[in-house]
């Protein structure tokens, strides 16, 4: 008989290195991963044999069988589901599939040794934690259907080997050497252990095989078939890790049954970890859909909008047929009341955690909120609802606000809820552009989110009040009263005093083309000159995103406006109304618009031009 060596994928390697070397203290996890495989084969058969119940061959009696050999110091972990050929052992036994796996290896190779070894217990590894309690594993396996056996075996060395098998009936053998000093997983109390302490929420029997008959060491019924009270949080958690192929806990868990027009259980979780594919457009979730307990299929958006893609757990629905194709599911009218219904359920349940949980809904919002905003412009019907839990950053101190917290504390004569948008929080708090609104002590939002600058456009309002970006068009500072009236009696009588219209003609014809428009500012109070967009134009920060991402051509031109009452603005002005054709005001003009630019973190057209003309300012200034 043949036998044909192969390599590990390289990382398959790397993985199975740390896996060996690192006493990790729980090793039991293996037992775990092993099971969760073996069930999930099960789970897949059973699909593919609604439509060719041949598949099944008669035995529909799915179980996962444990034995053991405490003089050869053997495990073996035995299922009959769906089984693997050739193909099948070398793609999922050769190279790493697990998004979890790869994560894994992500997060050890930006650790320190010592911490590596608690991660394997939190990511689980997969099939290969079987290497942390087996110096060699056999995996002989035969796929429903198919007459051939394969056999696959290595050492965790960089090779491994397959061959062909001899098996009676389909499915997959898994046989553990272990190593002498984990004989312990020969002792059937252990193993009784582990399994109810991992894998008692598995919907096939996990069955001991002893001498004197055989024992069903777990509950064996789906756990989201039965009651909540009897279901302990760890069961729930077990079950999420199982399911969500997660390592964090679930911040929220949702065990739910619907009854009316449609029936269905629903077990729902939200991370407390924010999956780091989570904006991968190749991402498949996981929410498993179930038809009476039979495992139909994973990750659909027909059962959940992408804006809650981060949602795991099972659906289960009495009333779609059980031969219900994935195709079919498209627009499936019963799925689309699910997807309805299992929207309102997290909505809600994110209400309730906002009010009575404000500082752990924060964290959720930290994480996931970027995702959740997808959904102010993808589903109107829910707007209004995502809005108000919707949370900002803004200039009223360092925590979130909602929404209605900033109407409730906007000024007499505010009409615009205000916003300035960038990449950085902190840049955004320096933004001249706030300056006015700092003095007046009106709170402007800050975002930071790409997908803010989806939602803005589309949403337009909260509670008939327009969001209005601080750095387009006039910012109507002056019909807004401040809570210090003397600043706001200040404020006219400077405006009186200054004349700045000749200066910004001779800006203007300096910069001919280069700005839209030059004006006086009422939004700066220290910077001299800043930029703004026009009126009807798109936020500044925003257009430069757009082209960043290649979605606008061209930035438009500015508006540059200019501070009255900056000193260095002043003079300027006495120059300009004793001579329209001062020199200085040519260079100064292109100096202004260069500083505004820089103060917009934007690139300088012409950085050489800018250095000479300031380096001549400067000799001018130090009496050259
Ligand atoms: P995961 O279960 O997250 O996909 P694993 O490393 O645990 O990753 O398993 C890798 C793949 O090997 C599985 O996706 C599955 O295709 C295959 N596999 C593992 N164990 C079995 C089994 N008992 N029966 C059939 N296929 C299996
Ligand atoms: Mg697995």
């Amino acid at each position: 008989m043949t036998e044909e060596k192969m390599r590990f994928e390289a990382e398959v390697s790397r993985l199975l290195d740390i896996v060996v070397h690192s006493l990790y203290s729980n090793k039991d996890i293996f037992l775990r991963e092993l099971i969760s495989n073996a069930s999930d084969a099960c789970d897949k058969l059973r699909y593919e044999a609604i439509a060719k119940p041949d598949l099944l061959a008669g035995d529909a009696d799915f179980k996962v069988r444990l034995l053991t050999d405490d003089v050869r110091n053997v495990l073996t972990i035995a299922d009959n589901g769906i089984g693997m050929n050739k193909e099948d052992l070398v793609d999922n036994l050769g190279t790493i599939a697990n998004s979890g796996t790869a994560k894994f290896l992500d997060a050890v190779s930006k650790s320190d040794n010592a911490k590596d070894v608690d991660l394997i217990g939190q990511f689980g590894v997969g099939f290969y934690s079987a290497f942390m309690v087996a110096n060699k594993v056999e995996v002989v396996s035969r796929k429903a259907g198919e007459d051939q056996a394969w056999k696959w075996s290595s050492d965790g060395k960089g090779e491994y080997t397959i061959s062909e098998a001899e098996m009676e009936g389909r499915g997959t053998q898994i046989t553990l050497h272990l190593t002498d000093d984990n004989k312990e997983f020969t002792d059937e109390h252990r193993l009784r252990h582990i399994v109810k302490t991992y894998s008692d929420h598995i919907g096939i029997p996990v069955v001991l095989m002893k001498g004197d008959g055989d024992e069903t060491l777990n509950e064996a019924s789906a756990l989201w078939t039965r009651p909540k009270s009897e279901i302990t949080d760890e069961q729930y958690k077990e079950f999420y890790k199982h399911t969500s192929h997660a390592f964090d806990d679930p911040w929220k868990t949702i065990h739910y049954q619907a009854e009316g027009a449609i029936e269905y259980t629903g077990l729902l979780y939200l991370p407390t970890m924010r999956p780091f594919d989570l904006y991968d457009p190749q991402r498949k979730g996981h929410l498993k859909l179930y038809v009476r307990k039979v495992f139909i299929t994973e990750g659909a958006d027909e059962l959940l909008p992408p804006w809650l893609r981060f949602v795991s757990g099972v659906v289960d629905s009495q009333d779609l047929p059980l031969n219900v194709s994935r195709e079919m599911l498209q627009d499936h009218p019963l799925l689309t009341k699910i997807k309805n219904g299992l929207t309102k359920k997290v909505l809600s349940e994110l209400e309730t955690a906002a009010k009575k949980d404000a500082e752990g809904y924060e964290t959720f919002w930290e994480n996931f909120g970027s995702v959740v905003k997808e959904g102010l412009y993808e589903d109107q019907t829910n707007r209004d609802r995502i809005l108000k839990l919707a949370r900002f950053r803004s200039t009223h101190g360092d925590g979130w606000t909602t929404l209605a917290d900033y109407v409730e504390r906007m000024k007499d004569g505010q009409k615009a809820i205000y916003y300035i948008s960038g990449e950085d929080i902190d840049a955004l708090k320096r933004s001249p552009q706030l300056e006015g609104f700092a003095a007046k002590g009106i709170e402007v939002l800050l975002l930071t989110d790409p997908v803010d600058e989806f939602w803005m456009p589309s949403v337009g309002q909260f509670e008939e009040k327009d969001f209005k970006s601080v750095t387009r068009g006039g910012a109507d500072l002056n019909d807004i009263k401040s809570d210090d009236k003397e600043a706001d009696k200040d404020d006219k009588k400077d405006d009186a005093a200054s004349d700045a219209s000749a200066l910004i003609a001779a800006i203007k014809l300096a910069l001919g083309n280069g700005v839209k428009d030059v004006r006086e500012s009422d939004r700066l109070t220290s910077s001299a000159c800043c930029l703004i967009a026009d009126e009807m134009g798109m936020d500044l920060r925003m257009e430069r995103l757009m082209k960043q991402h290649n979605r606008v051509d061209e930035i438009s031109p500015r508006i540059l406006e200019i501070n009255p009452k900056h000193s260095l603005i002043k003079k300027l002005s006495d120059i300009a109304t004793k001579d329209a054709k001062a020199p200085i005001l040519n260079d100064a003009a292109l100096l202004l618009l260069d500083q505004a630019r820089i103060l917009e973190g934007e690139a300088l057209p012409d950085p050489v031009s800018f250095a000479r003309r300031l380096d001549l300012v400067m000799e001018k200034g130090l009496g050259a």
